[in-house]
């Protein structure tokens, strides 16, 4: 037997968007634990909007285990949040709203800004640094700084050490913005990803005196915002598809516009203005390979016959993964598969 310390990962009630919390116990085990063997855990939901102070206790059930290689025997359990009787989900668990569908694929491109000072890194104290242009992709102390890059490519090794399917990492359009895109087969294998990512790319930033900032517009001016743009496929998309099928669903997806915005992260309009390769927030569009569309449907999916996987451009770097899939999931589900 071997003691292992859990860390336990779920969602506060803050709206529009959660936070991420944690606290852990230490448990022993003859092994790295399985799901299965991770027991329920509460904690004191008067202190994170999820409960009024006389009867607080949330209830905390694991519903993924990942190793943690930070840490001697260290075990990362995401959690969703349960009422007080262990089976009734919380009213903040999004995730428990998700359909289930284990032939929905979803990819997630996670944009955001590592922030020192109040700032970007690589800001210089007073002003602003050279126009956006090289930064994208770049390399060099001069577009990179000294500090991004060891925290972006650690980041990185941490999670494919926890089996994270990242899929890739890259400098983005503005100085000290970055991206890293996670792809999951299930309905809530890439969102509960993407919060397990956040969560190690918050805690691993600590020991740098950095934080994370994911707001879609951090900085005015001519200055890139910040997306997570969702790809999604079901199995009826990749193996009949079709170009009616598709138009159905580019109505139903204009249909419940509001629907989506709702759930696509706050402050959209600063972000979603038909600039920039967006399209404005109260428009619905789609087009063939089309930045500056709502949705953007690529050359292999039209070139398929209307098959294969799309791409919501709206949603953005602070939004929930589990309301986006749920949304998206929900508005799928209303289009009647011939
Ligand atoms: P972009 O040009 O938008 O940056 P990328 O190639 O970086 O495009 O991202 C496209 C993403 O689409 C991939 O990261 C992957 O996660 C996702 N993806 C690819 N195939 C599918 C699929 N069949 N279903 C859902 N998502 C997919
Ligand atoms: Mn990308
Ligand atoms: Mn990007
Ligand atoms: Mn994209
Ligand atoms: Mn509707």
């Amino acid at each position: 037997m071997a003691k292992y310390v859990l860390e336990y990962l779920w969602l506060d009630g803050y709206t529009p968007v959660p936070n991420i919390r944690c606290k852990s116990q230490v448990k022993e085990f003859s092994s790295f634990p399985k799901l299965e063997e991770l027991p329920m855990w509460g904690f004191d939901g008067s202190s994170t909007q999820q409960a009024e102070g006389r009867s607080s206790d949330c209830m905390l059930k694991p519903i993924a285990v990942y190793p943690d290689s930070t840490r001697r025997n260290g075990a990362i359990v995401m959690c969703e949040v349960m009422m007080p009787d262990g089976v009734t989900p919380h009213p903040s668990n999004a995730r428990a709203t998700i359909l289930d569908d284990p032939g929905a694929w979803f990819g997630f491109e996670q944009e955001y800004f590592l922030f020192q000072d109040g700032k970007p890194l690589g800001f210089p104290s007073e002003g602003f640094p050279g126009p956006q242009g090289e930064y994208y992709c770049g390399v060099g102390y001069k577009n990179i700084g000294d500090l991004a890059r060891t925290i972006v490519n650690e980041h990185l090794d941490i999670c494919l050490d926890a089996g994270i399917n990242h899929e890739g990492i890259n400098a983005e359009v503005a100085k000290g913005q970055w991206e890293f895109q996670i792809f999951g087969k299930g309905s809530k294998i890439a969102a509960d990803q993407i919060w397990v990512a956040r969560f190690l790319l918050q805690r691993l930033c600590e020991k740098y005196g950095v934080d994370v900032e994911y707001h879609c517009k951090p900085i005015r001016g001519d200055w890139n915002g910040s997306g997570m743009h969702a790809n999604f496929s079901t199995e009826y998309m990749r193996e009949k598809g079709g170009q009616e099928y598709f138009e159905s669903l580019m109505a139903q997806f204009a249909e419940n516009l509001e629907e989506h915005i709702a759930v696509y992260g706050p402050d959209n309009h600063l972000r979603l203005t038909g600039l920039h390769e967006t399209q404005s927030i109260d428009k619905f569009t789609y087009g063939l390979a089309d930045r500056g569309s709502s949705i953007r449907m690529p050359h292999s999916f039209k070139n398929a016959g209307y098959k294969g996987y799309l791409e919501d451009r709206r949603p953005n770097s602070q939004g929930d993964p589990y309301q986006i899939a749920s949304r998206i999931l929900e508005t799928i589900s209303e289009v009647p598969t011939p």
